[in-house]
């Protein structure tokens, strides 16, 4: 059994021998064919065995052995299909939901500024980050299980078919488990955080031993690495360096290339971190990254906007991965993209970088959102259109992101041999009226909540906007009166 849970799952729905789904245009993220008009994808079980024109695909299909007994065919002749959307840098952490939904008031106006906004509270974050691992070793199993499948619902309600987990308030194990019932992919992690530096301090206090930490994480990669189901995958993480040792970096590392996997941090994400990082360090941060000789292509760091030439040139140099998540800067005041337009320079360097969600343990916006603000506030800060097109936005949610998780043999573009994750979006009311690009329209005003069909590894996850294995009320239900249960146990005034 997966889950506790499993009363308000049922199976997954089977795949078909033979699903064809023909659309009004087929977004594929290969760089051989972006877009195909009245094109189609053809699955056999788990995989794409021909995309292109309806022609090319009649003509794929005649050359096959008879159709066998489970096939069906999609009319998506009114929608647009695109590759299943991949969130490389995300965080599990929706048991929170209640504690912090619902101890606020619906007036916005009593809004703080919060330890993010303005060039951030370093010392303090990393100390609140170091405490998040004391409240999932106190979350009841139930809770766990529930917040995680609420979470990767919500990742597969915006398209978005694999995930990967930088370091959650949550199981690692209870992630997996959630990833097998629902059918979406994940990659887990251990919790990499073995001290803090503290506020009013100046050292480095170590709150949990390297080795156990390391010796945790390497048992995630034996368990998860590389799950029989195809599903499931895991890396070591180290959450951001400031609440790391050095013996916990090179650990972390060590274990990526023993278990050949990517490695996921936050570098320079804040205003305030290179200055407490040479207080605490004596160095800058990528500069710790960089003299421990850490700095990888397997590394894949998120945000990344506060680093100096140097830094830049190191990241270059090694060909590190960058993760941005830019419809998540605003809403906690971190002015990621505009206090050094430092994405402008990455992307014009040819460097690696893709977009991602984050976590919160509220709802944040989904792929979609986070495409749309990458190609609106890129350009913005550029002045000039031409730096972020909605097609290089789709490539950076789908195959950038499958190459920093080096899963992009599988998965990351629609492309025949890989496996059938995509999406559609209806592409027939007011918004699309006369408009020969679908995506550029979807990016302007549309919204996850569009999306109509998801299909991953080959099932139809999603179909007319509904899940087809989980009554979504029932289960957000049994969430929310878990986590108002657990808000409640940590002291929040909820009656
Ligand atoms: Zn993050």
């Amino acid at each position: 059994m997966f889950l506790d849970t499993s009363s308000l799952i049922d199976a997954l729905p089977e795949r078909y021998d033979r699903l064809r789904i023909d659309a009004a245009y087929v977004y594929t993220a290969d760089p051989a064919r972006p877009v195909i008009a009245d094109g189609s994808v053809l699955i056999a079980d788990t995989t794409i065995l021909a995309v292109g024109s309806s022609a090319e695909v009649d003509q794929v299909e005649r050359d096959l052995e008879p159709a066998p007994a489970r096939t069906r065919r999609i009319d998506a002749s009114d929608r647009m299909l695109l590759p299943g959307l991949i969130n490389d840098h995300w965080h599990e952490a929706a048991a929170l939901r209640a504690y912090a939904g619902l101890t606020v008031q619906p007036d916005d106006a009593d809004t703080s500024a919060g330890l993010y906004a303005h060039g951030g509270d370093m010392r303090a974050m990393t100390v609140l980050f170091n405490d998040f691992a004391g409240i999932t070793a106190a979350m009841p199993e139930e809770l766990a299980q529930l917040s995680a499948l609420e979470s990767l619902i919500a990742q597969l309600r915006s398209g978005t078919t694999t995930i990967a987990d930088f370091g959650s308030i949550n199981r690692p194990d209870t992630i997996a488990s959630a990833a097998l019932a629902s059918g979406a992919r994940v990659m887990v992690t251990g919790y990499g955080v073995d001290g803090v530096c503290k506020p009013g301090e100046s050292g480095f206090t170590p709150t949990r031993d390297a080795a156990e930490v390391l010796e945790q994480t390497a048992s995630v990669l034996e368990r998860h690495g590389h799950h029989k189901s195809g599903l499931v995958r895991a890396m070591p993480s180290v959450l951001t360096a400031m609440g790391a040792s050095d013996e916990l970096m090179v650990g972390a590392h060590t274990l990526a290339e023993r278990f050949d996997t990517p490695l996921a941090t936050h570098i320079a994400a804040a205003a305030t971190e290179a200055a407490v990082s040479r207080e605490v360090f004596g160095v800058r941060p990528v500069e710790r990254w960089h003299r421990l000789g850490l700095l990888s292509p397997r590394l894949v760091s998120a945000h990344t906007a506060f680093v100096d030439d140097d830094e830049l040139g190191w990241l270059l140099d090694a060909g590190v991965h960058i993760t941005h998540s830019p419809q998540r800067y605003g809403a906690t005041g971190e002015n990621t993209i505009t206090a050094t337009r430092q994405v402008l320079r990455l992307l014009g360097a040819g460097a690696s970088v893709s977009l991602s969600t984050d976590g919160d343990p509220l709802p944040l916006g989904g792929m979609p959102e986070a495409m749309r603000m990458g190609w609106l506030a890129y350009n913005e800060a550029a002045g000039d259109p031409t730096v972020m097109t909605p097609m290089r936005a789709l490539s950076m949610a789908t195959l950038r992101g499958a190459e920093a998780l080096r899963w992009d043999d599988e998965i990351g573009s629609l492309t025949a041999g890989k496996k059938a994750d995509l999406f559609t979006v209806p592409i027939d009311d007011f918004r699309y009226t006369g408009m020969r690009r679908p995506l550029q329209a979807f990016l302007s005003s549309g919204s996850s909540g569009d999306i109509d069909m998801v299909v991953a590894d080959g099932r139809i996850l999603v179909e007319d906007k509904a899940l087809t294995f989980l009554d979504e009320h029932a289960l957000s239900a049994a969430f929310l009166t878990a986590s108002t249960d657990f808000a409640r146990a940590l002291g929040a005034p909820i009656p």
